[in-house]
Protein backbone atom coordinates (compact mmCIF):
# COMPACT_ATOMS: atom_id res chain seq x y z
CA UNK A 1 0.00 0.00 0.00
CA UNK A 2 1.42 3.47 -0.63
CA UNK A 3 1.74 5.74 1.30
CA UNK A 4 -0.73 8.66 0.99
CA UNK A 5 0.30 11.79 -0.14
CA UNK A 6 -3.22 13.82 -0.42
CA UNK A 7 -6.41 13.39 1.85
CA UNK A 8 -9.12 11.59 -0.62
CA UNK A 9 -11.85 13.08 1.42
CA UNK A 10 -11.19 16.85 1.52
CA UNK A 11 -7.89 16.92 -1.16
CA UNK A 12 -5.34 18.40 1.03
CA UNK A 13 -1.59 17.70 1.93
CA UNK A 14 -1.29 14.51 3.90
CA UNK A 15 1.39 14.63 6.78
CA UNK A 16 3.69 11.95 7.78
CA UNK A 17 3.98 12.79 11.18
CA UNK A 18 3.65 11.60 15.45
CA UNK A 19 0.54 9.83 16.19
CA UNK A 20 0.68 11.75 19.75
CA UNK A 21 -1.08 14.87 17.53
CA UNK A 22 -4.36 12.61 17.29
CA UNK A 23 -3.91 10.80 20.55
CA UNK A 24 -2.18 13.29 23.01
CA UNK A 25 0.81 10.72 23.03
CA UNK A 26 3.12 8.44 21.44
CA UNK A 27 1.59 5.02 21.10
CA UNK A 28 3.39 1.43 18.84
CA UNK A 29 6.19 3.08 16.71
CA UNK A 30 5.03 6.57 17.38
CA UNK A 31 4.00 7.47 13.46
CA UNK A 32 1.16 8.21 11.53
CA UNK A 33 -0.16 9.44 7.90
CA UNK A 34 -2.54 12.80 8.66
CA UNK A 35 -4.29 15.15 7.11
CA UNK A 36 -4.72 17.77 9.58
CA UNK A 37 -7.66 19.69 7.58
CA UNK A 38 -9.88 16.87 8.09
CA UNK A 39 -8.24 15.04 10.71
CA UNK A 40 -8.16 11.69 8.94
CA UNK A 41 -5.60 9.26 9.97
CA UNK A 42 -3.86 5.49 9.02
CA UNK A 43 -1.09 4.39 11.68
CA UNK A 44 2.34 2.47 9.75
CA UNK A 45 4.27 -0.43 9.92
CA UNK A 46 8.07 0.32 11.29
CA UNK A 47 9.10 0.37 8.02
CA UNK A 48 6.77 3.53 7.04
CA UNK A 49 4.29 2.00 5.08
CA UNK A 50 0.94 2.58 6.15
CA UNK A 51 -1.41 -0.07 7.53
CA UNK A 52 -4.20 0.67 5.50
CA UNK A 53 -6.27 3.25 3.58
CA UNK A 54 -6.39 6.60 5.60
CA UNK A 55 -9.71 6.64 7.68
CA UNK A 56 -11.76 9.32 8.92
CA UNK A 57 -14.17 9.59 12.07
CA UNK A 58 -16.56 7.77 11.28
CA UNK A 59 -14.56 4.85 9.69
CA UNK A 60 -12.37 4.70 12.67
CA UNK A 61 -15.42 3.69 14.30
CA UNK A 62 -16.56 1.33 12.15
CA UNK A 63 -13.32 -0.34 11.75
CA UNK A 64 -13.50 -0.94 15.86
CA UNK A 65 -16.63 -2.44 15.69
CA UNK A 66 -15.27 -4.47 12.77
CA UNK A 67 -12.85 -5.80 15.21
CA UNK A 68 -14.45 -6.11 18.05
CA UNK A 69 -17.08 -8.48 16.10
CA UNK A 70 -14.34 -10.37 14.60
CA UNK A 71 -11.95 -10.39 17.50
CA UNK A 72 -14.18 -12.41 19.13
CA UNK A 73 -14.31 -15.46 17.01
CA UNK A 74 -10.73 -16.17 16.77
CA UNK A 75 -9.46 -14.81 20.74
CA UNK A 76 -12.48 -17.50 21.72
CA UNK A 77 -10.76 -20.02 19.40
CA UNK A 78 -13.65 -20.66 18.04
CA UNK A 79 -11.74 -20.39 14.76
CA UNK A 80 -7.82 -20.02 14.05
CA UNK A 81 -7.53 -16.42 13.32
CA UNK A 82 -6.28 -17.18 9.54
CA UNK A 83 -9.43 -19.70 9.09
CA UNK A 84 -12.12 -16.33 10.44
CA UNK A 85 -10.43 -14.04 7.88
CA UNK A 86 -10.80 -16.91 5.13
CA UNK A 87 -14.45 -17.47 5.64
CA UNK A 88 -14.71 -13.03 6.20
CA UNK A 89 -12.97 -12.87 2.36
CA UNK A 90 -15.18 -15.29 1.05
CA UNK A 91 -18.43 -13.73 2.34
CA UNK A 92 -17.42 -10.56 1.36
CA UNK A 93 -16.37 -11.33 -2.48
CA UNK A 94 -12.61 -10.00 -2.05
CA UNK A 95 -9.60 -11.93 -2.17
CA UNK A 96 -8.12 -13.41 1.35
CA UNK A 97 -4.90 -10.89 1.23
CA UNK A 98 -7.41 -7.96 0.29
CA UNK A 99 -9.72 -8.74 3.65
CA UNK A 100 -8.37 -6.04 6.04
CA UNK A 101 -10.63 -3.95 7.85
CA UNK A 102 -7.55 -0.88 7.59
CA UNK A 103 -8.83 -1.57 3.53
CA UNK A 104 -12.36 -1.20 3.68
CA UNK A 105 -13.88 1.81 2.73
CA UNK A 106 -17.62 2.90 4.72
CA UNK A 107 -19.91 0.70 2.60
CA UNK A 108 -17.26 -2.19 3.20
CA UNK A 109 -17.24 -1.90 6.19
CA UNK A 110 -21.21 -1.75 6.59
CA UNK A 111 -21.04 -4.89 4.88
CA UNK A 112 -18.57 -6.58 7.04
CA UNK A 113 -20.75 -5.30 10.06
CA UNK A 114 -24.08 -6.53 8.61
CA UNK A 115 -22.55 -9.91 8.47
CA UNK A 116 -21.12 -10.26 11.66
CA UNK A 117 -24.39 -9.19 13.02
CA UNK A 118 -25.32 -12.76 11.46
CA UNK A 119 -23.84 -14.65 15.05
CA UNK A 120 -23.25 -17.68 12.71
CA UNK A 121 -21.68 -16.05 10.23
CA UNK A 122 -18.11 -18.00 11.03
CA UNK A 123 -19.88 -21.45 10.81
CA UNK A 124 -21.26 -20.74 7.34
CA UNK A 125 -19.66 -20.55 3.94
CA UNK A 126 -21.59 -19.98 1.20
CA UNK A 127 -19.67 -21.92 -2.26
CA UNK A 128 -20.89 -19.55 -5.41
ZN1 LIG B 1 -8.63 15.46 4.80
Amino acid sequence: MEAPKQCPYCNQVVVFTSNKEIYGKEYGNGKCYLCRNCKASVGCHDNGKPLGVLATKEMKVLKTACHDLFDIVWKKKILGRSEAYRRMSVLLGIEQNQCHFGYFDIPMLMKAIHIMLNPHWFREVKNN
